[in-house]
């Protein structure tokens, strides 16, 4: 990839180059540059395009000092409010700025809950990924407020922080998952704008079913009816957009008979895919590229501090500060796993298709 990208910046310079001097040349010089030239920089660029980048210097490139190790554990976030107080289900606008700064300063870079479930990781090298979710679809997730007349976006609701963060720290690469039901974000006059604002912007919309009901209590129908619904419901704002993500109402999973009909399934002639499906807890997930990885039952991590019963997102920060447990290092090519040799056996080579893998001792 980044050899197509030498070529055509090469190619751009190589036409800038022809072009200045013509337009400067006097009438009595050639404006054509010297055909012997010509042919010698298109030699010069055949021979760039023939160059590809061996297996080699793929793995060449890759700083083992940062300790990649692309089986280690990543963590999904489950937040639900952003509001003034803290409560079991509320993260203070405090504490979220907190869990935030954090993040930035301690090695976290954020991904989409996408991107995971395709093994896309685009994490800088030496970076672990993170990835944010929000269930429910409050309005505190994303809250207008009038301003001198104009409706903005209130600074203290989850976007609006998130935001902050965005503009504070680009190399963050803030994004998120909102898990959305039958109410999106309240403000019912301001959902389509919203919804497409989100889409625009790089944040990811999933479904949360229609009713929040315990879907082990649901047969295949239902839980047809409960996915499309709220499919339907986002289709209609947003006709290109394809929702591929659950997040499972109390963290019920279906009857194990049931699972495909979550997985793939059809309302009123719309079909749909669910390419990751989470849990409410209660530890990091694994790797997209570990043969443990469940997509159809992902662990979250509950991203608060009280009843959280150790296993709260501070509590999975002060073990990986110490060691304790491993996380995700990115090698920083999407397109190669590279990974410490003790955990070879636990590589999903269906999961890693066609990226090249790198084992070190
Ligand atoms: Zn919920």
């Amino acid at each position: 990839m980044k050899k197509a990208l030498v070529i055509i910046v090469l190619l751009i310079l190589v036409g800038c180059e022809a072009a200045t001097p013509s337009a400067q040349t006097p009438p009595d010089m050639p404006a054509d540059p010297v055909p012997g030239e010509e042919q010698e920089l298109e030699e010069e660029t055949q021979f760039e395009e023939e160059k590809e980048p061996t297996e080699e210097d793929i793995i060449g490139a890759v700083d083992l000092s940062l300790q990649p190790n692309e089986l280690g554990e990543i963590m999904i976030l489950m937040y639900h409010g952003i509001g003034q107080e803290e409560s079991t289900w509320q993260r203070s606008v405090d504490n979220f700025r907190k869990d935030l700064e954090y993040m930035y300063q301690n090695g976290y870079r954020m991904i989409s809950l996408n991107d995971y479930a395709r093994g896309e990781i685009n994490t800088e090298a030496g970076f672990t990924p993170i990835i944010l979710t929000f269930d429910d679809g409050r309005q505190n997730n994303f809250n207008l407020i009038e301003k001198n007349g104009e409706m903005v976006l209130d600074p203290d609701c989850a976007v609006g922080i998130l935001e902050e963060f965005k503009e504070r720290y680009p190399d963050f690469n803030v994004t998120a998952s909102f898990f959305l039901g039958s109410n999106p974000f309240g403000q019912e006059k301001y959902v389509e704008d919203k919804l497409k604002w989100l889409v625009e912007n790089g944040y990811d919309i999933g479904n949360h079913t229609y009713s929040h009901e315990k879907i082990e209590d649901l047969g295949p129908e239902q839980i047809q009816i409960e996915i499309g619904l709220i499919n339907k419901i986002i289709h209609e704002y947003l006709p290109e957009y394809t929702v591929e993500t659950l997040a499972l109402p109390h963290g019920s999973n279906p009857k194990e008979d049931y699972i495909e009909y979550m997985l793939e399934g059809e309302y009123e002639g719309n079909k749909y895919r669910i390419i990751a499906s989470l849990d409410v807890g209660w530890r990091p997930a694994y790797s997209p590229f570990d043969i443990l990885t469940n997509f159809n039952s992902l662990y979250r991590v509950t991203a608060s501090e009280i009843n959280v019963d150790g296993c709260g997102m501070w509590d999975y920060f002060k073990q990986f500060e110490q060691n304790k447990r491993e996380r995700f290092i990115s090698d920083g090519n999407p397109d190669l796993v590279t990974i410490p040799k003790r955990h070879e056996d636990y590589l999903n080579m269906d999961m890693v298709g066609d990226r090249l893998v790198y084992i070190y001792e």
